[in-house]
C-alpha cells in the first residue's frame, strides 16, 4: 500500500488566496471587512434569503438561531436524533430540552409524520436537519409549526445551494444555519453562516452577532456611536475567512460539477450491489436538487459494516460511518432520556460514507 486515499481534502477552486491577500491589502482582517460584505450580500442575493450573516461555525449559526428563537430553560425543541450533536448543543446551551425523533428510512430526515405527536405547549421550536443535503418535507413541517406558533430552525450545515421545489434550502424556515468546515461542500476551515428569513429578526441578529452591541448599525451609520444593548456573543468570523469562503463562492458550480461527478460515478459503480438488495444508496425525492455533499451505502448489518470498512483501509481507502444516535449518547443518559428509535439506530449501525475528493 503506497497511497492512501483519506475521507477529505480541502479544495481550492476559486480565488481564494488571491481573495486573502486582497483583503489583507484593503487593511481590515477583523470581522465583516470587504469580503464579509461581499458574501453577505451575494449569498443572500443568489439564496433569496431576507439577510445572510457569516458566522464562525456551523454550531455558531444555530446558537445564534436558538437566541433568536427566545429559548428559554424548560423549553422543548424537537429535532432528530441522527445529527451532529450541535444541532442540539445551540438549543441546550439556552437550558431547552431536546426533543428526539426518529428518522425517515428513505432520506434519513426527520420523519414529519411523527412531529404532531411530540409537539406540546413547551415546544418552541423544530430544527430538521437536511441530512446529506437532501430537503426534508419542509411544507408539512412548516404548517405543523405555524398550527402551533412554533420556530424552525433549518439545520442545513449539509445543505448549502441545495434546493427544494427551486428554493434554496435554509430559506424555506424562519432561519436556516449553513457550515462551511473542511468536510463540508463549500468550505473556509471552520466557519458558518445563518440566513435569516424574518425581516423582523434581522436587526436583533446583528446586535447578538456583534457583542450585544449596535456596532452593525453603528458601521452603517445609523446611530452616531455604538454600546452594549442586549446579549450577546463574538460570532462574525475575520474577514480572512470570508475571503476564502467568497473564493468558494465564486467557483459554485465548478465545485458542484465537479463533486456531481463523483457522486455519478458511485452510482454507476454500485449500483449492480444495489441490484442484488447488497446495499442500498441514498435517494433522492423528486422536486430536490442536492449539491453533491455526501455518498453513503447501507450495509445488512453491523458486522458487515466493520468488515467493509476494515477492508477498505486495508486497500488504502478510508471511509467513515457517523452518527451516535443522540438520544443513546452519554449526555442524553444523564438528562433521563431514555427512548428507542428504531430506525435511527439501525441506520447509525449500518451506513458507510465514502471519500470524496475534488480532483
Ligand atoms: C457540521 C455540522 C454542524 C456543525 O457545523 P460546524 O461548522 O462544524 O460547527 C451542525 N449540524 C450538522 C448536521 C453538521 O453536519
Amino acid at each position: 500500500m503506497n497511497h492512501q486515499i483519506p475521507f477529505n481534502k480541502p479544495c481550492l477552486e476559486g480565488d481564494e488566496i488571491a481573495n486573502i491577500l486582497e483583503s489583507i491589502q484593503a487593511g481590515k482582517i477583523a470581522g465583516d471587512g470587504k469580503f464579509n460584505q461581499r458574501c453577505h450580500l451575494e449569498i443572500a442575493k443568489t439564496l433569496g434569503a431576507k439577510a445572510v450573516l457569516l458566522t464562525t461555525s456551523g454550531t455558531d449559526a444555530l446558537e445564534l438561531a436558538a437566541l433568536l428563537c427566545d429559548i428559554q430553560p424548560g423549553d422543548e425543541v424537537i429535532l432528530p436524533s441522527y445529527t451532529f450533536v450541535s444541532t442540539a448543543n445551540a438549543f441546550c446551551l439556552r437550558g431547552a430540552r431536546p426533543v428526539f425523533i426518529d428518522i425517515r428510512p428513505d432520506t434519513l430526515n426527520l420523519d414529519e409524520t411523527q412531529l404532531s405527536a411530540s409537539i406540546t405547549d413547551n415546544t418552541k421550536a423544530i430544527v430538521p436537519v437536511h441530512y446529506a443535503g437532501v430537503a426534508c418535507e419542509m411544507p408539512v413541517i412548516n404548517a405543523i409549526a405555524q398550527a402551533h406558533q412554533i420556530r424552525v430552525v433549518e439545520d442545513a450545515a449539509h445543505g448549502f445551494l441545495a434546493s427544494y421545489k427551486g428554493q434554496y434550502l435554509g430559506t424555506l424556515g424562519d432561519l436556516g444555519c449553513y457550515s462551511f468546515h473542511e468536510t463540508k461542500t463549500f468550505i473556509c476551515g471552520e466557519g458558518g453562516a445563518i440566513a435569516i428569513n424574518r425581516e423582523a429578526d434581522i436587526e436583533i441578529a446583528e446586535i447578538y452577532r456583534e457583542k450585544g452591541t449596535n456596532r452593525s448599525a453603528f458601521f452603517k451609520g445609523e446611530v452616531d456611536k455604538y454600546t452594549w444593548v442586549d446579549l450577546g456573543s463574538s460570532f462574525l468570523p475575520s474577514d480572512l475567512i470570508g475571503a476564502f469562503l467568497y473564493g468558494q463562492f465564486q467557483a459554485r458550480d465548478q465545485i458542484i460539477g465537479k463533486r456531481q461527478k463523483i457522486y455519478q460515478e458511485y452510482l454507476r459503480l454500485l449500483q449492480p450491489l444495489a441490484d442484488r438488495g447488497l446495499v442500498k444508496l441514498p435517494q433522492i425525492p423528486e422536486d430536490v436538487k442536492i449539491n453533491y455533499h455526501m455518498f453513503y451505502l447501507i450495509v445488512q448489518d453491523l458486522k458487515i459494516r466493520t468488515d467493509l470498512i476494515a477492508y477498505l483501509r486495508h486497500q488504502g481507502i478510508i471511509a467513515v460511518f457517523h452518527y451516535v444516535p443522540l438520544h443513546l449518547s452519554q449526555y442524553a443518559q444523564a438528562l433521563g432520556i431514555e427512548i428507542r428509535l428504531p430506525i435511527t439506530e439501525a441506520i447509525a449501525n449500518t451506513i458507510i460514507r465514502l471519500p470524496f475528493l475534488i480532483p
